[in-house]
Parts: C-alpha cells; structure tokens; sequence
C-alpha cells in the first residue's frame, strides 16, 4: 500500500489533526463549517501550503453511496457535505487508493463501517503517532500508569480520566 490519501472533515481541524503530508483532501463545504479562528487558520494555512486539496465527488458517487446505504438508519442522518465527503472516500477507495477518513461524526463513522472504508476518529480515540494518553485523577491531577486498573484515586477518590497529551 502507498502513501495515505486523508479525508478531513471539520472535527479534523478542530481536533487538531497534524496534517504532515501533502495527501490531505475535504469538500467546499467544510471550510464553511470550520468556524473558530485555530481551526481556520490550521485550513486555511494547509490550503496555501498545497498540503490539503479541495475536491469534489462525482454525482454518481453520492448517486452510489445513496443506493448502498438507503437500508440504513443512518441516510436520513447525513447531511450533503457528509455525503460528499463519504463518495470521496469511496472514489478514492475504488481508485485503490489508500485512504483514511478522519472524522468524529458517529453517522459518518457508521456508513464507513458498512463501506468498510478505514476511518479514525480524533477526539475520542486520538490519532495513532500523534496523541498519547495519560490516566489523570481529575480532582488532584495525580498521574497514573495505565496498568492502574480502578477507576478512583487513590489519593483523594476522585474519578480519573484519560488525558489527551500531544507528542513532540
Ligand atoms: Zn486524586
């Protein structure tokens, strides 16, 4: 398999997807709903670098996607740019590609799952080589190794969580 051929939907940028290569593709539609100024900045940047590419899918793609997944719930959930995004990834799946969506939208990761298309998601998974996680008391901030099987403290008894800590 080649080089990975990334699909970026707007969780991506506001996640803060580290985009490296120059193998990164959305739809017209995302740059409208990445909003606040980070992630705006993180696109618009990624565009003026030639690292992230503007495409869209063929209308028989979304034609396509709509008739493999009209027996699933999940149709009636995803809108257009979704669709658009999810008939890229099928373009590019077809075309033998090695593609990967990134995206946090449960709907999106569902029909992926039915197209068996790779998918990740940033927020609640983390992207591997990017993020790690480190198990945090969130009333003391006492760190713990992930071997610690309780869901307490043991310092003072408040729950512990996964923190997102991002790799230099
Ligand atoms: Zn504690």
């Amino acid at each position: 398999m080649g080089e990975i051929y990334y699909i970026l939907d707007a969780s991506a940028f506001i996640g803060g997807f580290d985009i490296q290569n120059s193998l990164n593709f959305t739809i017209s539609e995302i740059s409208e709903e990445v909003k606040d100024l980070k992630s705006k900045l993180i696109f618009d940047e990624a565009i003026n670098n030639g690292k992230l590419f503007i495409k869209e899918p063929s209308s028989e793609g979304i034609k396509s996607l709509e008739s493999i997944i009209s027996n699933s719930g999940d149709i009636l959930r995803l809108s257009m740019p979704d669709k658009k995004l999810i008939a890229l990834a099928i373009e590019f799946f077809n075309e033998k590609k090695n593609v990967e969506v990134i995206t946090d939208d449960y709907s999106i990761q569902n029909v992926l799952k039915i197209l068996k298309i790779p998918y990740k998601s940033i927020l609640t998974e983390g992207i591997k080589g990017i993020y790690n996680w480190k198990k945090t008391c969130e009333g003391c901030k006492k760190e713990y190794p992930d071997s610690y099987s309780w869901d307490d403290c043991e310092i003072c008894g408040s729950k512990i969580f996964k923190k997102r800590i991002k790799k230099d």
